[in-house]
């Protein structure tokens, strides 16, 4: 008989379906019509009702499977009773038939550090700007990145009434990433994409340094990573603290598994073991390719005000 699939396998097939579930919780939100906003650090740094209840369904449904595996998630949420309704107990049966890289094989739940936001851009779910979100669930072992998932709930939705909405992007390093068609952005063009609602003179004073032809202001981490490796912009440049781990663990893992590169401003990789700072400090930086170009550009000035 076939021997049971790889742990990484099981779980990314696991939080596959975790984030489709999840995504059908943030557009039943959106339709109920009380979103629920709360202010965590001030009016640009938002909770909702789909945040709360996505995240304790990722967590509780990953943790049901998985006990062992450590699983951070961006809410802090008072320890509350998960409605059964919000487990999803299924997975992805293409994710399991896929073998597991040989250097991830033998990898034991106490190993896993699984990064979650529920709902990244919310700040654009609650302005009605519904294909920023999307669902983030990052899979760290020994400090790195080496699998995510990327649910866009409302990808499709200008599409009209018969288009299928949502979509589920994941990847494994050593694997590959699906759910999209891999494009480059156009050669010799700098359209840098970066954020809508947490701007500053030093995100705006790097931006001006890379020569952009063109500048797409969107919300969210997932969301830019997707248009990265869409082909719709040529580097997602962030130079600010804000952005955390859960931002970008799912992100990076995809990107890297197809030949992209992210690290802070200053060039650094960022680490995702358990005990790590949540805080990305030194800002974003992140290429599908060409990284060097964009790295090049950033002025000393712009580094020496990110301190990691
Ligand atoms: P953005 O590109 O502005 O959508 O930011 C990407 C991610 O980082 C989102 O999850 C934001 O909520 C988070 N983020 C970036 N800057 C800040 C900030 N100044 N305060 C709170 N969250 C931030
Ligand atoms: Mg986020
Ligand atoms: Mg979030």
């Amino acid at each position: 008989s076939m021997a049971s699939p790889a742990l990484l396998m099981r779980v990314v097939a696991s939080a596959y379906s975790v984030a489709e579930k999840a995504a059908t919780i943030v557009r039943n939100v959106m339709s109920a019509g009380d979103l629920g906003i709360v202010e965590k650090a001030g009016p640009n740094d938002l909770q909702t009702k789909a945040d709360r209840l996505v995240q304790m369904s990722i967590c509780a449904s990953l943790a049901r499977k998985f006990p062992k595996v450590t699983i951070i998630g961006e809410e802090e949420l008072p320890p509350d009773d998960v409605t059964e309704e919000l487990i999803e107990g299924g997975h992805c049966e293409e994710i399991l038939k896929k073998p597991c890289p040989a250097q991830y094989a033998g990898i034991k739940e106490e190993e896993l550090v699984i990064w979650v936001d529920p709902l990244d851009g919310t700040k654009e779910y609650t302005e009605g700007l519904l294909d920023h979100v999307t669902v983030l669930i990052g899979i760290a072992y020994e400090g790195k990145a080496i699998a995510g998932v990327i649910n866009q709930p409302y990808y499709n939705y200008e599409a009209g009434a018969d288009a299928v909405l949502g979509r589920t992007i994941w990847g494994v390093l050593g694997i590959g990433a699906f759910g999209f068609q891999l494009t480059e952005a156009p050669a010799g063009k700098h359209i840098i994409i970066t954020t809508r609602s947490h701007s500053s003179t030093l995100v705006n004073e790097c931006i001006s340094a890379l020569n952009p032809d063109s500048i797409i202001r969107v919300g969210g981490a997932g969301n830019k990573i997707i248009q990265l490796i869409e082909g719709k912009a040529s580097a997602y440049v962030f130079a600010s603290p804000g952005c955390k781990k859960w931002d970008t663990c799912a992100p990076e893992a995809i990107l890297h598994a197809v030949g992209g590169k992210i690290t802070d401003i200053r060039g650094n990789s960022f680490q995702y073991n358990k005990e790590v700072k949540h805080m990305n400090s030194a800002g974003v930086l992140a290429t599908l390719r060409n990284y060097d170009y964009y790295a090049s550009r950033i002025p000393n000035t712009v580094k020496q005000s990110l301190v990691p």
